[in-house]
């Protein structure tokens, strides 16, 4: 079998990494991990995790490394994860992606490839403001780029789309801030260990997929 494929994805909120990292998970079949979703998904479960996370994510601060790295090590004991990974709002910290790389080397992997989706803040503020999420599953629509069919409904379960409590504006301009400032050295963490690629996302959608596609594809056959 080939070896698993370990792809980080990096970029500010609202940058497109959920709606991409979606889309690369489908196209080359690898699971897609993002640890927003699953303190979301402990969240609506009243989980202890959950409850703990809550604080944090409302005021758009990160949950601490130690809780965030033990989630992350549970869900790559899972089964859909042996063909390999995107991870999507992971690591946040150069501390976790330290442990990320002891994670992944006791699997016999590592990661392959980190890819940056830049995209300047005043397109990030209007996208985050505008951003409605399905209550089911996550999916993502925008009220004005990406509207689903019929207003308040997700596309793809029917359940109702809502606000999420840290994209509301006030939030999102916090939430961009703390990203480049512990963010910021995790993505010169991978530049320096040859890993990165920046991709312009500002671009459509589709563009944006494309984009990422051909920068995996041109990874692979660098490592073959
Ligand atoms: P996201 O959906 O990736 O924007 O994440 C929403 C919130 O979850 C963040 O603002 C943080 O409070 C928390 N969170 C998500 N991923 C991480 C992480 N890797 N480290 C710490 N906190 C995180």
């Amino acid at each position: 079998m080939a070896h698993p494929l370990y792809i980080v994805l990096l970029g500010p909120p609202g940058a497109g990494k959920g709606t991409q990292a979606r889309r690369l998970s489908e196209r080359l079949g690898l699971a897609h991990v993002s640890t927003g979703d699953l303190f979301r998904k402990h969240l609506r479960e009243q989980t202890r995790l959950g409850q703990l996370a809550q604080s944090y994510m409302n005021k758009g601060e990160l949950v601490p490394d130690s809780v965030t790295i033990a989630m992350v090590q549970e869900r790559l004991q899972e089964p859909d994860t042996v063909k390999g990974v995107i991870f999507d709002g992971f690591p946040r910290t150069v501390a976790q992606a330290e442990a990320l790389d002891d994670l992944l080397a006791q699997l016999g992997g590592r990661v392959n490839l980190a890819v940056l989706i830049q995209v300047p803040e005043e397109v990030l503020v209007e996208r985050l403001s505008g951003r409605r999420t399905c209550r089911a599953q996550g999916h993502i629509f925008h009220v004005k780029y990406n509207p689903p069919k019929v207003p308040g409904k997700c596309d793809f379960d029917g359940s109702e789309l809502y606000q999420r409590e840290d994209d509301k504006p006030e939030t999102v301009r916090r939430r961009i801030q703390v990203y480049w400032e512990q963010t910021g050295p995790v993505v010169d963490y991978y530049r320096a260990r040859g890993l990165l690629v920046e991709v312009d996302g500002a671009q459509d959608m589709d563009t944006v997929t494309q984009a990422l596609l051909d920068v995996v594809t041109a990874r692979e056959d660098d490592e073959v």
